[in-house]
């Protein structure tokens, strides 16, 4: 804890306070769901630095029961574990897939806002809705310290363009609050379209091949993965095809043993 009384402090915190203050008087902070004014005492991180408690109230946990490959939440009473209609009889590359909330209305609105806003700050509040997802009962016995947290890669072009990696930003956020190291493994070799509106079908023979381990770089090589457990961290997971596509370069090339994919939203 810092000593607050030391007049250094004291003055960093008074700056805080009134120059964080005037900017509300000036420019109140809103909503960015219902564009509410927020009050002044939200605080300055997290999900409640960006929606007001209302909207913060229409967030939809991923709770069970859901599908235990794809995590698609099932909205009737199901007591087994179970598969959904879209895994069942498919190879799926990665063990299963979890997420904090699902991805309808304030929480879309801020993924977009992250990503195609290109709006960095939100990352806090992204990682604190992904959070929920470790608490999955098939992690409670794993030792989370020896997993890897792993982004999915953007094309270089679109890194850049967009200026930074949402899956990478969300990685090291992670990392900073849980102590799972991190590692860039992949890049993407091939620049699809963006498959939003595109059917799963679509999505798999667009990405197939899309999807390769690092070269090294400057002499400095891949760390081993032989028999690691990896997290494949993004903000979505939608279709999963784009998981799928990474988990199976992990598993193949690379020799990793488990990968569970790792998103703030269930598309
Ligand atoms: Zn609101
Ligand atoms: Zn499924």
């Amino acid at each position: 804890m810092p000593d607050a009384s030391h007049p250094v402090r004291r003055l960093k915190l008074f700056w805080e306070k009134t120059s964080a203050g005037a900017l509300d008087g000036l420019y109140p902070r809103l909503c960015r769901h219902c564009e509410v004014p927020l009050s002044a005492e939200a605080p300055r991180q997290g999900i409640a630095a960006w929606l007001c408690t209302a909207c913060q109230g229409e967030l939809v946990p991923v709770e069970s029961p859901y599908c235990e490959v794809c995590g698609e939440p099932f909205s009737g009473a199901m007591t087994r574990a179970f598969k959904c209609t879209n895994c069942t009889g498919r190879r799926i590359a990665f063990d299963f897939a979890v997420a904090g909330y699902k991805a309808e209305g304030p929480l879309r609105e801020l993924i977009h806002h992250f990503k195609y806003g290109r709006d960095l700050s939100m990352r806090a509040a992204l990682t604190e809705l992904l959070l929920p997802a470790l608490r999955d009962p098939r992690l409670a016995s794993e030792e989370l310290n020896q997993w890897l947290l792993v982004p999915v890669p953007l094309h270089f072009i679109r890194e850049i363009w967009r200026g930074f990696n949402q899956s990478w930003e969300l990685c090291r956020q992670i990392s900073q609050q849980t102590g799972i190291p991190t590692a860039q493994i992949l890049r993407r070799r091939v620049r699809t379209r963006t498959q939003v509106r595109l059917e799963r079908k679509t999505r798999l023979a667009n990405l197939r091949g899309a999807f390769a381990l690092r070269r090294p770089f400057l002499g400095a090589s891949l760390p081993d993965l032989r028999g690691k457990n990896i997290f494949l961290v993004d903000d979505v997971l939608t279709t999963g095809a784009t998981a799928h596509e990474c988990a199976k370069v992990l598993k193949g090339s690379a020799g990793v043993e488990k990968v569970v994919v790792l998103t703030a939203a269930r598309g």
